[in-house]
């Protein structure tokens, strides 16, 4: 009894809960020496002589006033839920000094972690350097991830540090770059489309660490398809608002209300990978530079098994002898603010003819989102050889072998149609705030300009035949 009484005086100012091997959590009350001092009052409050001479009663008052102090003063800052990532440097009084969690990769600016029992406190969040949060703000939740709100109305949010005011009912709440996207929230969308006899949910293969990859197939084997729509998403696993556009280009191909929907699941087969870096998205890398490379250098080299997957089955399912043309696309998101990363865009392809199509599913594109939430115009693409859409930032020599990403190995399958990526920002798109329902809004938008895209290359194909 007694040394649970001086452990609960003077263990339980700093705890560290350790989570396979990395420190997961710490807890501080910011209050240290007002928690043994309230403490100690308590003792001499309930007129007791001696801590060794506590009554069974007594020691029940003592263990009540103090779980109280904690669920009040202690506050918890973690990381350990799917995708969160955070280093926390030191919590003193209100102020929390915090990091990305880098893992050995290249400096980046992914974040996720919960604050505990800081109701009732306003904290100051201070990152180690600026260029940590997006333009919004950080996104929060109060309801565990259910729903998301940016901290900032509008998109002139510091980079480095940014205040929270805690309301009196606010015990876990949770802090990061742009709405959190898991397997949690795939599971949750898909359930909707389970048991549908065009839908198949597989895994494409195992991550290294024995996860299942999730592999989407829609309309597998259909001998009427003629086309493979090929998606991937998150070969930079921090990259989570590309997701919420994936569930769009789904949910439009899917939907039975839809003549879009209907021509897709006609027309198409449709062969989805939407976590690329599944590891990376549960744990919550940053992905982005991975060493030596990320997912989305691996094209030559293959070293993760999802990327040799990848391969392997779009090159068996979809042959040149299958007959099937492919069109292919890759979501990301791109920098965390300013110019061109606060754009919807996309980076075009070096092949010419590819990159002629891609500017033609664009336009298609930029017709259908023009009543939508978020702004778009083509002029937003990036040409290849401009900004850092180069072949120096594509192919490193690794081990005198170029790397290589996922578009420019898609570019060289013989019966590529299209291969383009989007870059979808984070937080804010042309002066407009993203959350699920818009960025899923311009995916439904996205689908709709593939069918016309398709459409126009039926139509340019017979053309050909008859000349
Ligand atoms: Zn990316």
């Amino acid at each position: 009894m007694v040394k649970r009484f001086f452990h609960r005086i003077f263990g339980g100012e700093n705890r560290i809960a350790v989570s396979a091997g990395i420190p997961a959590s710490v807890c501080g009350s910011g209050y240290a020496f007002a928690g043994i001092c309230g403490l100690l009052l308590a003792v001499l409050t309930l007129g007791i002589p001696s801590v060794f001479a506590l009554t069974a009663v007594q020691e029940n008052a003592v263990q009540e006033k103090t779980d109280q102090q904690d669920a009040v003063q202690t506050i918890c800052i973690d990381a350990d839920f799917p995708g969160g990532n955070i280093h926390l440097d030191s919590l003193e009084g209100d102020l929390v000094r915090i990091r990305p969690e880098l893992r050995g990769g290249n400096d980046w600016f992914y974040f996720a972690f919960r604050v505990k029992n800081a109701q009732g406190r306003t904290l100051r969040f201070l990152f180690n350097a600026k260029d940590r949060i997006a333009s919004r703000g950080p996104a929060v939740s109060s309801d565990g991830g259910k729903s998301w709100r940016y901290l900032n109305t509008e998109p002139n949010a510091d980079s480095r540090e940014f205040t929270y005011s805690f309301g009196p009912e606010e015990r876990s709440v949770l802090f990061a770059l742009a709405p959190l996207y898991t397997q949690k929230n795939w599971d949750e969308f898909m359930a909707k489309y389970r048991g549908r006899d065009n839908v198949e949910l597989s895994a494409l293969c195992q991550s290294p660490e024995g996860r299942d990859v999730e592999l989407l197939r829609i309309g597998k084997g259909n001998p009427n398809a003629r086309f493979a729509v090929v998606l991937t998403c998150r070969h930079h696993c921090c990259e989570m608002t590309a997701s919420w556009v994936l569930e769009g280009i789904l949910e439009e191909t899917l939907s039975e209300n839809s003549q879009y929907g209907e021509y897709l699941r006609e027309n198409a087969e449709f062969f989805v990978v939407p976590f690329m870096d599944k590891d990376g998205v549960e744990k919550g890398d940053q992905g982005k530079g991975r060493k030596p490379h990320d997912h989305n250098r691996d094209y030559n080299h293959e070293i993760y098994p999802e990327v040799r997957a990848l391969k392997a089955q779009v090159s068996r399912n979809f042959s040149p002898e299958d007959g099937k043309k492919i069109f292919f696309m890759d979501l990301h998101c791109p920098w965390i603010r300013s110019g061109i990363n606060e754009k919807f865009s996309s980076p075009l392809p070096k092949e010419p003819w590819i990159s002629e199509a891609a500017q033609n599913y664009f336009e298609s594109f930029e017709k259908h989102q023009k009543d939508g939430e978020i702004p778009y115009s083509p002029s937003n693409n990036l040409p290849f050889g401009k900004g850092w859409n180069t072949e120096k930032n594509f192919m490193k020599l690794e081990n005198g072998i170029p790397t290589s990403s996922a578009k420019i190995w898609a570019c060289g399958l013989p019966n590529i149609l299209c291969a383009c990526t989007i870059e979808m920002p984070y937080s804010n798109c042309s002066g407009v705030e993203i959350l699920p329902q818009n960025a899923r809004e311009l995916g439904r938008n996205l689908s709709k300009a593939l069918v016309d895209f398709l459409k126009d290359s039926e139509k340019t194909e017979k053309t050909e035949k008859t000349e």
